[in-house]
């Protein structure tokens, strides 16, 4: 972020100049009214094609679907969820504007729901059990939207039910560190239950950090200093601001791992082979319930005990301390206990994936996905209906070109609305194991558009380095919304942006983790895989994520008249999805830039050499085989950069550009390796599994080092750190194998 106001004179003057040509090359007359498409093989991408895609997808329309998707709430498996999901076959099988074919396929999957009858509960009660104070137990009814049946309460999916009670503590945002620090200062937590706030770690590892503990029960708030910027009365917030209002409540899943509980690695369907729950794993230890600010409050301010350190303040207009315990001069006496009563079950549910296909005219056989989930916690305006808002406006203009007899793709795409994503990515989880290898064999990439809209600032994209290229190129052919004489990509780099040693300053691309469904993508089937979306400004808001996350807050009116009004930024989204997917669908040479990853792996193995280099070398352990495979992989991919420039040039073999492709599309797979992180589940990428070392190098080696570190020559753990050397060198080994000329080995 830093440097922006410096660079947007220059940067600004160049993307004028920049948009004049574009918008010039876009006006070439083609497209809406041209006969049926002539299908050859040597079809390539139909600019004024893209050109009426792009003047299509309108933002008035994105926000009559938004309008329709979040005006009830639409929790997993609901009747709601199920009336949405017929909607998405309307629309998908519409004559004028559908796709070739949609249809649904259900699962039978592990939800976790709290019990109507018996509401779960967080009160303050003194030695004689009389209660001296309760939590909320919904939230206020700021806009009418808040209370109904439909409204699911706040509550910790999947945290087991319990009644603990104890004496309080603050544990800040209940990492291990943080229970550590307790500890250290002879905090003595057993039995307590622990007040810890939402951020730094995940929802689950909060409880699974407090229970080695000895905590009895966990509760979760969420700090207006991370996400109000400090604001918290009701003046100050949603219906007057977009800030969380002090009864909002994050819900979430606590479930540590993706996928359905009961059936891993295997489809949900109903003859599949189910774990018996009790013996199921990655459930939260203890209980665990979220609460409001406005209550976490009353409890936090009325602590004893010593003063939390200045990191762990907060906004709430109070001293935090630390506990155990109330003190006596404040609402509660010395003795008055925290009772934490869950009640959640455990339900076997029907939730359905909604998939569209339009059928590829020269490889049907090759696959573009574009996927959001449909379920929501609340009204979900924000999360996820922003992003099947745009989904349906992008099939809606492609299919209105297809029912025309105006475009069919060279490629298949297939559109895919999620259920249960918000219970742990359980649709497209589940969706991947069932048709994993034609999945595998067949598809070129996966595009995620889950929250379309964070905030109305600037592009954010992640995704794996090489479907790097291929955003910045749609990025620079679309104007920027509210500021048309800049295009997405010049905005983008004034809010986020990086030094490439091939490119100099481009925007930063970021990472995947497992944040959304694009997870079981990119890290169980190894397809390059991207999460799109419009996002902050970062030097003026520190939110967490958008306030209202989660919460019954989170609605049409909330979007309309804070997030996006006018909807530019959606259609900004629009523009990028529908431009990328169309490069990937319709381009004649798949639009993967496969000598991106010589960026990555030359980082991450700088990283090992200067970070772990005399370390591995006192164990005895060199790099060399490594640094021999990096610069082998540089070299395959730049020769084979040169052998699609070389073909571009003259009209190219049909078969030959299949044989080219298919290597672009492999070189993803060709880093998987299922059998490198046996503790983990579906992550088996060897460069984006999850990093817990410190050093920015190839997981397996950085968390084997770290573990390795203070143990002695020869014992296990370093014998671990030799084997994941062994598989990084494998795996980029074969990555450079995939790049060469396939006939050489
Ligand atoms: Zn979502």
């Amino acid at each position: 972020m830093q440097g922006v106001k410096v660079l947007a004179g220059v940067v600004g003057a160049a993307a004028l100049l920049g948009l004049g040509i574009i918008l010039g090359h876009f006006a070439i007359p083609k497209g809406a009214n041209s006969p049926a498409p002539s299908i050859s093989a040597s079809q390539d991408l139909d600019l004024g094609i893209l050109e009426t895609i792009m003047e299509q997808l309108d933002a008035s329309r994105i926000r009559e679907n938004l309008r329709e998707l979040s005006r009830e709430p639409h929790l997993s498996s609901t009747p709601r969820d199920e009336e949405l999901v017929q909607l998405l076959l309307q629309r998908w099988r519409d004559a004028e504007s559908g796709l070739d074919s949609a249809e649904t396929f259900e699962y039978e999957v592990l939800l976790s729901l709290p019990s109507r009858e018996q509401p779960n509960s967080v009160t303050v009660v003194d030695p004689t059990g009389n209660i001296l104070f309760s939590c909320r137990r919904s939230e206020e009814n700021v806009t009418g939207e808040q209370e109904g049946p439909d409204v699911v309460p706040p509550y910790a999916a999947y945290a087991p039910p319990g009644t603990p009670q104890g004496l309080l503590v603050y544990a800040n945002q209940g990492s291990e560190e943080d229970f550590e620090e307790l500890q250290n200062r002879g905090i003595g937590l057993e039995g307590t239950i622990a007040l810890t706030r939402y951020g730094g770690v995940g929802r689950g590892a909060k409880a699974v950090n407090a229970a080695k503990h000895g905590v009895a029960g966990v509760l979760v708030y969420t700090d207006p200093s991370d996400i109000n910027d400090g604001q918290s009365s009701p003046s100050q917030t949603f219906p007057y601001s977009w800030g969380l209002p002090p009864s909002g409540v994050e819900r979430g899943s606590y479930l540590e791992y993706f996928g359905d509980p009961l059936t891993p690695y295997l489809p949900a369907n109903p003859s599949s082979f189910r774990l018996d729950p009790a013996n199921a794993s990655g459930f939260p230890p203890i209980p665990a319930q979220p609460i409001g600010f406005e209550d976490a409050k009353v409890l936090l301010c009325n602590l004893q005990g010593a003063s939390a350190p200045e990191t762990w303040q907060g906004a709430l207009g109070c001293e935090y301390r630390l506990g155990p315990g109330f003190r006596s001069d404040g609402n509660f006496s010395a003795d008055s206990q925290v009772n934490v009563s869950v009640h959640n079950r455990l339900e076997l549910r029907n939730s359905s994936n909604v998939l569209g296909i339009i059928r590829g005219a020269v490889e049907p056989d090759r696959y573009v996905l574009y996927g959001n989930h449909r379920d929501s916690w609340v009204h979900g305006a924000v999360d996820p209906s922003s992003g099947t808002a745009v989904l349906l406006e992008v099939t809606r203009a492609l299919g209105t070109l297809l029912k025309k007899g105006t475009w069919r793709p060279r490629r298949s795409v297939i559109f895919g609305s999620w259920g249960a994503e918000e219970f742990g990515l359980i649709g497209s989880t589940e969706f991947t194991e069932e048709f994993f290898s034609k999945l595998q064999e067949r598809t070129v990439a996966y595009i995620n558009v889950d929250i379309s809209v964070f905030a109305n600032v600037s592009l954010r994209a992640q995704g794996t380095p090489p479907i790097q290229s291929v955003v910045f190129t749609a990025a620079k052919q679309i104007p920027a919304p509210g500021r048309s004489s800049l295009s997405i990509y010049d905005n983008w780099i004034q809010y986020s942006n990086r030094s490439s040693p091939v490119y100099g300053l481009v925007p930063s691309l970021g990472t995947l983790g497992a944040g959304s469904d694009y997870a079981p993508f990119i890290h169980f089937l190894g397809i390059s895989s991207m999460d799109l979306a419009y996002t902050y400004d970062r030097s003026k808001t520190s939110a967490r994520i958008y306030p209202t996350y989660h919460t019954a807050f989170d609605t049409f009116g909330y979007v309309d008249n804070f997030v996006d009004p006018g909807f530019s930024s959606h259609q900004a989204v629009s523009r990028v999805v529908g431009n990328v997917l169309l490069r990937l669908s319709d381009s004649l040479f798949l639009p993967l830039n496969v000598s991106d990853y010589s960026e990555t792996l030359r980082s991450f193995l700088q990283a090992a050499q200067q970070d772990l280099g005399a370390l591995l070398e006192q164990h005895s352990i060199s790099l060399g085989p490594l640094v021999a495979a990096v610069d082998k992989f540089e070299g395959a991919a730049a020769a084979l950069d040169e052998r699609i420039s070389e073909l571009q040039k003259g009209t190219p073999d049909p078969l030959q550009v299949r044989m080219l492709n298919d290597q672009l599309m492999l070189l993803e797979r060709s880093f998987l390796n299922s059998r490198a992180f046996p503790e983990e589940r579906y992550y088996s990428h060897v460069l984006w599994a999850p990093r817990t070392g410190s050093v920015a190098t190839f997981p397996g080696l950085a968390n084997a080092c770290s573990a390795a570190m203070n143990t002695a020559p020869g014992s296990a753990a370093w014998a671990e750190v030799q084997r994941q050397l062994s598989i990084v060198v494998a795996a980029v080994e074969a990555a450079a194998a995939t790049l060469r000329p396939v006939a050489d080995l």
